[in-house]
């Protein structure tokens, strides 16, 4: 039997999780769930110079929200922890040294200075500078001085990284699960460095050791990585440990024009990228949640960036997802990114929701206003609006005249108040003072008879009369408004049409 799938999530707590990282957490989520395997969250916090504060607590929070929290990670079925690698630090040197014994790796002892000279250097003769075999036994390395001399240097304190020794001359045909088989040249592969006097370990070494110890059998992350794989590839190689598969997911693209998508589109262009608010002392930048969006919502539209299950579907819960999601059928070509449609799904959600859940969203919203209704007239209220809502926070907008009697008219509804109007809404006011059964089916049923008795047109009743209780022709079914706001309100407010317009 093979080893049961583990996948895991290792972002760098450099920041708040852009969405699309979330997609590559989401995915990663799926492709566990489907196949009966584990996801967990690896913290990748090995570079301090790029660590933000709360931005871990952010991941969690973010993948808590969403639904797809993780299996393992720190303070969670710890099996494989630490979790986070700042608390591994110790346990890397020793595959470092193991490199160097074996071969694969040497130190370099070039300071950044000569390093700047160096490229320099190479900038005025138009040519880039990569430390790798063309140059690394010109440099100040390990491979051109004596083990003793080696030894001594870094006894010394001197300052040194360990750079991986890439093979000469090699064509490497690696298989991605997304894009087939990619070919690498090894001769244009640079030494990367994997591990530095302070002790810490680089982004690669730390990754290919953890991947490994933690039985990782799928990586999945963003394209941004696939030049990474040769390396990563070789590394298992060196180490004489077997390679997981690889995926790398296509990249997320900006809603217009080209290019990936980024941090500082959403604030830009007016819509969240991020899933949750993130506050720094620069600004916020908005979220996904905070905007009231339904994780549903976003986990069923970001699904949908580079991947599809092959029909026109595109309404999927999350359990659908896990049973449906399939890494073949993830595209190359990078996602379009579009914030319209993103409203869509949340509408779909929105309606799809319980009236009386959504009147309890509300009711926050409701009391700011300085409105305390049951939640039985607000539910209803919300049973008559959703349909045009894609937020929770647009409910108001669509309600308002629920509460509040309007004070000024739209001035284009206007010109349906003809010089015959107050005189027909003054019978209307004598209609509806008869009824006694004042619900909606009733209501209507009494003003049209009424209207056809009389061969008075709908129009020239209807407009104005939406007018005087709406203060503009938008709004539900008119007689049920009539019926929310009651016989003295509705009468009420056709006195003060007739009085204002
Ligand atoms: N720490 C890397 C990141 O920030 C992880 C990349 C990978 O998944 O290998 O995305």
């Amino acid at each position: 039997m093979s080893n049961p799938i583990r996948v895991r999530f290792a972002p760098s707590p450099t920041g708040p999780l852009h969405i699309g990282g979330v997609r590559t957490a989401l995915f990663n989520y799926l492709f566990a769930k489907k196949n009966g395997g584990t996801f967990y969250l690896r913290i990748e916090d090995t570079d301090q110079t790029r660590f933000v504060p709360g931005a871990e607590q952010y991941i969690m929070e973010a993948l808590e929200w969403l639904g797809i929290a993780p299996d393992e990670t720190i303070g969670k079925n710890e099996k494989f922890g630490p979790y986070r690698q700042s608390e591994r630090k110790e346990l890397y040197k020793q595959y470092a040294d193991q490199l160097i014994n074996s071969g694969w790796a040497y130190y370099a002892f070039d300071t950044p200075e000569a390093l700047d000279a160096h490229r320099k250097e190479h900038e005025e003769k138009g040519k880039t500078f990569i430390y790798n075999h063309h140059n690394r036994e010109k440099l100040d390395t390990s491979l051109v001085i004596s083990a003793e001399e080696t030894a001594k240097r870094i006894a010394n304190g001197e300052h040194y990284v360990i750079r991986f020794k890439t093979p000469v001359d090699e064509i490497l045909h690696l298989k991605d699960m997304i894009r087939g088989i990619v070919k690498f040249e090894s001769n244009l592969l640079d030494d990367k460095v994997l591990f530095k006097s302070d002790g810490m370990p680089t982004y690669h070494l730390a990754n290919i050791v953890d991947d490994h110890l933690m039985q990782t059998t799928h990586v999945i992350r963003g394209e941004e990585w696939l030049p990474s794989m040769p390396l990563h590839v070789l590394l298992y190689h060196a180490f004489g440990w077997a390679a997981p598969d690889f995926a790398h997911l296509p990249l997320i693209l900006k809603p217009v024009g080209n290019g990936k998508l980024s941090k500082r589109d959403g604030d830009k262009l007016g819509f969240p990228v991020f899933p949750l608010e993130w506050k720094t002392e620069e600004g916020i930048s908005s979220g996904y949640r905070e905007n009231g969006f339904f994780p549903e919502a976003v986990v069923n539209f970001l699904a949908l960036l580079g991947w599809n299950d092959g029909t026109e579907q595109e309404l999927f819960s999350l359990e659908e997802l896990v049973e449906k999601f399939d890494l073949n059928r993830v595209h190359k070509a990078g996602a379009k990114f579009d914030p319209e449609k993103n409203k869509w799904f949340n509408h779909q959600y929105l309606i799809k929701q319980n009236d009386a859940d959504l009147a309890k969203d509300f009711a926050p919203i409701l009391a700011e206003k300085g409105f305390t209704p049951s939640l039985e007239l607000t539910t209803k209220i919300v049973s008559l609006i959703k349909e045009r809502a894609n937020f929770v926070t647009e409910f108001w907008e669509l309600s308002d005249f629920f509460f509040v009697a309007p004070t000024v008219y739209d001035e284009k509804a206007k010109k349906n108040w003809k010089e015959e109007t107050p005189a027909l809404m003054q019978e209307l006011i004598s209609v509806l003072e008869e009824i006694t059964d004042f619900t909606s089916v009733n209501i209507e049923t009494i003003v049209k008879d009424w209207l056809t008795k009389n061969e008075i047109g709908m129009g020239k009743v209807m407009q104005p009369f939406r007018l005087s209780l709406v203060g503009a022709l938008k709004g539900p079914h008119l007689f049920d408004i009539v019926e929310i706001i009651g016989k003295q309100e509705t009468i009420s407010r056709i006195q003060k049409a007739i009085e204002t317009i």
